[in-house]
């Protein structure tokens, strides 16, 4: 299931129950290929589209996994 604000509210929780640091973008929009990591995209390699579609973050993964980069375009966030 995907729905972004509940996706972020679930990324904030899980980051606070864990007391792990936030990595996640605070509206979800990657800002290196400007999708939003909670809706499925478009896998984005070297700053081009390939055209296949990616999976965006479902709110349960995002309630139950700490995000550390963007799924479509796999920026790691943690640097
Ligand atoms: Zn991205």
């Amino acid at each position: 299931m995907y729905d972004v604000q509940e996706s972020i509210n679930a990324q904030k929780k899980y980051c606070e129950e864990h007391q792990a640091p936030h990595f996640a973008p605070n509206n979800g929009r990657c800002w290196s290929c400007n999708q939003n990591i909670y809706e499925p995209g478009r896998y984005v390699w070297k700053g081009k589209s390939d055209g296949r579609e990616s999976l965006g973050i479902t709110v349960e993964k995002a309630a139950s996994e700490l995000v550390t980069g963007c799924p479509h375009c796999n920026r790691t966030y943690c640097d």
